[in-house]
């Protein structure tokens, strides 16, 4: 994605952002408590970090994936598929390498740490979506880059892909309470605002589920699906984080390398 195409879908993705807080205030899916105000800091400042450094590594990969993809070396050249069949293969390849990624990050200590950072949350809402420290966003970027070259997945539908995972990121932390039965019927394939919520949950059973990014479809595969009635009564965070002093937006930085962190492997088993 070029510099000017970055900076538009982000304008997008801000005024996405406003209106589903506006939303958040009318039809909420939790009350709000105080940690939706105290969160906003950490939030807000990860959330721009988030954002440079994503600009940072689309400035340092572009060149190389324009001229990987159009020197035919990826596999969906080698095979000639067309526009469409890419299009919905790369998706596909695309959400798998997310998911593995995502189940990689719970399963690994070190990893884990660094994941901890979006979970420590204890008020989700439209502000919790980009909250993520540095490091995850460069694995992400990585477990997205890699089978994209090797596949030859048209940069365009990259972009498609990743644009539309931000999207869907603000709707699934979104405060917002969606019709339940169409939650339920769309989580059959998709990942929704509810099944998401689960994954935020202090139970540890229930952390270390619902790990899709759009298609719940792996989750629904690997046995990792918890279904989605439970993000009403859901209790977000991870015990032993809630101190205000973890809570700020120098702490999540430093949380992966704190020693106390290393003993909370609540979730890698
Ligand atoms: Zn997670
Ligand atoms: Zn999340």
């Amino acid at each position: 994605m070029d510099t000017s195409a970055f900076f538009n879908t982000l304008i997008i993705l801000g005024g996405f952002m406003a209106l589903l807080s506006v939303i958040e205030t009318i039809v909420p899916l939790q009350m709000r408590k105080d940690a939706n105000r105290t969160h906003l800091a950490a939030n807000l400042g990860l959330t721009l970090i988030t954002f440079a450094t994503t600009l940072l590594l689309n400035l340092a990969s572009a060149a190389g994936a324009a001229w990987i993809y159009y020197s035919d070396l990826g596999l969906f050249q080698y095979i000639e598929i067309s526009g469409v069949a890419a299009l919905f293969l790369g998706v596909i390849a695309l959400d798998f390498s997310t998911y593995v990624a995502h189940v990689v990050m719970h399963k690994t200590p070190a990893l884990w740490r660094v994941h901890l950072v979006h979970h420590i949350d204890p008020a989700v809402d439209v502000t919790t979506s980009f909250r993520q420290h540095p490091i995850e966003t460069l694995l992400r970027f990585a477990f997205i880059a890699i089978p994209a070259t090797a596949l030859g997945v048209p940069p365009a539908v990259v972009a498609f892909y990743r644009t539309l995972s931000a999207t869907n990121a603000l709707l699934e932390h979104a405060n917002v309470q969606p019709p339940q039965r169409a939650d339920m019927l769309f989580s059959l394939f998709w990942v929704t605002p509810n099944m998401h919520k689960v994954h935020h949950s202090r139970r540890q059973e229930e952390t270390d589920s619902n790990y899709g990014n759009l298609l719940s479809l792996y989750d629904r595969f690997f046995r990792t699906f918890t279904p989605t009635g439970r993000a009403l009564s859901v209790r977000y965070g991870i015990d032993g984080c809630d101190q205000e002093e973890t809570q700020t937006l120098g702490a999540a930085i430093m949380l992966p390398f704190r020693a106390e962190s290393r003993r909370q492997q609540t979730s890698p088993n």
